[in-house]
């Protein structure tokens, strides 16, 4: 990094220091910061709270001083895709946790200085999640480590025009994402719905009007002429003989603005095939591929922001991702993805109807209480604990999910007494063991109500 002596310019961290913290508390507490330099042969400044590493020892930290380093980076493997890194290149790339204006000294130490807590983070998770090479439990790691959701924004400068920094490295975000937030590891808010091309599926689209007969989008507007003599109606440029109106039907002269004529409005012309209209046809073209599509032909993308469910947090701390996914552990005996809960609580239902046995469902719901009066890491923090007295209290064969509003319990084999005795019986030990607003209550829920729950 020989520019390192360069004035400090200005730094922009995307993730704040907590206040108090400082560089050197944090290194000199605990182990040194491992830094990656990349591009790899760059002349380092020696900076005492920090030890410069090759590629193959272990850092901590990626920082990047130059944009052509994103080669070096990319050949860095996917295992360390939670590393945070630190863009001093002053390139603004895109993934980067931190970016800085220019490659100065001041620049290295608000890089470690502003990434140390996700550094922080990373360290105490299980070394399973760290050594991963699965997209979705590292897409889960990179969420939990940078504290914050997974935000959806604007990117024209890829062609699904969204992209995820909290996602960093991560591809294949968005399918990732589907897949945790159908098995229940995130929740998700509507972000926006993008048109797409139906040939490539890039959002880059250009909207434009269109002639309805040829296609054209060389469309002009021309006010429309109505002689009143004859009753004709034309734009205007089919009366217009040099100087003069001329009525292309009587050849009548038009003198006179509102005693031989007048103009009633607008329509449009083209300059293809002359076809005159009142409205456009509507179509859009994609900037990548040059495919056409009308308007009513395009399809649409949703996009989502999302965020970690209790059930996430404890697949994070345990270190993998659960119940029914391709690993095949059921590593949290009783909690199930939302589909499969779903399709357990469907034939529970078949049983009743078939042969009357009875079933339940209990749902956990927080009210305003939790969620929306406790600030946010509160809230998570007594959303886990309830996940985890609720899961602690299922018997034998009972089932749960994790929903946006809480657990939901499936009973099978329980009548509506036994279900709303068990009911009470979880409310008041999570009364007793948390502070919850007295708005939290866990009830009986019809079986319908709980497919809609998320
Ligand atoms: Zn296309
Ligand atoms: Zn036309
Ligand atoms: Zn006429």
């Amino acid at each position: 990094m020989d520019a390192v002596v360069r004035p400090d310019a200005r730094v922009v961290p995307l993730y704040d220091l907590p206040p108090g913290e400082s560089l050197t508390a944090i290194a000199t507490g605990d182990q040194p910061i491992h830094v990656l330099a990349l591009p790899l042969a760059t002349a380092l400044p020696a900076i005492p709270t920090i030890k410069w590493v090759g590629r193959d020892e272990r850092f901590d930290i990626i920082v990047l001083s130059q944009v052509s380093a994103k080669a070096d980076l990319d050949r860095i493997a996917a295992s360390e895709y939670l590393a945070p890194v630190g863009d001093i290149s002053g390139a603004g790339v895109s993934y980067a946790d931190f970016h800085a204006e220019a490659p100065t000294e001041g620049a290295v130490h608000s890089a470690c200085a502003a990434l140390m807590p996700i550094v922080m983070r990373i360290r105490d998770l299980p070394e399973r999640v760290r050594a991963s090479n699965d997209p979705d439990l590292l897409l889960l790691g990179r969420i939990g480590t940078r504290d914050r959701p997974l935000t959806a924004m604007y990117d024209p400068t890829r062609a699904p025009c969204v992209r995820y920094p909290v996602a960093g490295r991560i591809p294949q975000v968005a399918e990732s994402a589907v897949r945790l937030s159908g098995s229940g590891h995130l929740q998700r808010q509507f972000f926006d719905r993008l048109h797409i091309c139906p040939q490539c599926r890039s959002s880059r689209l250009s909207v434009r009007e269109e002639c309805t007969k040829c296609r054209s989008p060389r469309l002009t507007e021309e006010r429309l002429i109505h002689h009143f003599r004859c009753a004709e109606q034309l734009p205007e440029s089919r009366f217009r003989k040099g100087p003069d109106l001329v009525c292309p039907k009587c050849d009548y002269v038009l003198n006179h603005f509102g005693l031989d004529y007048d103009k009633p409005g607008s329509v449009l012309c083209c300059g293809s095939c002359r076809h005159v209209s009142d409205v456009p046809a509507i179509a859009f073209v994609c900037l990548d591929c040059g495919t056409r599509t009308d308007a009513d032909d395009v399809p649409t993308c949703d996009w989502f922001h999302y965020d970690l469910t209790a059930l996430g947090r404890h697949a994070l701390r345990a270190g993998m991702l659960g119940p029914d996914r391709r690993d095949g552990n059921h590593l949290i005996p009783g909690v199930l993805s939302r589909s499969t809960f779903h399709e357990l609580a469907a034939s529970c239902e078949g049983l009743y109807r078939r042969a009357g046995r009875p079933f339940a469902v209990l749902a956990v719901l927080s009210g305003t209480g939790t969620a929306a009066t406790a600030p946010k890491r509160t809230a998570a923090i007594a959303a886990d604990m309830i996940f985890d007295m609720v899961r602690e209290m299922l018997r034998p064969g009972d089932a749960m999910m994790s929903a946006a509003s809480g657990p939901v319990i499936l009973c099978p084999e329980t009548t509506s007494r036994e279900a709303r005795r068990l009911a009470k019986r979880i409310e008041k030990h999570i009364k007793d063991n948390i502070a919850v607003s007295d708005a939290m209550r866990v009830a009986v829920v019809p079986p319908q109500a709980a497919f809609k729950l998320d």
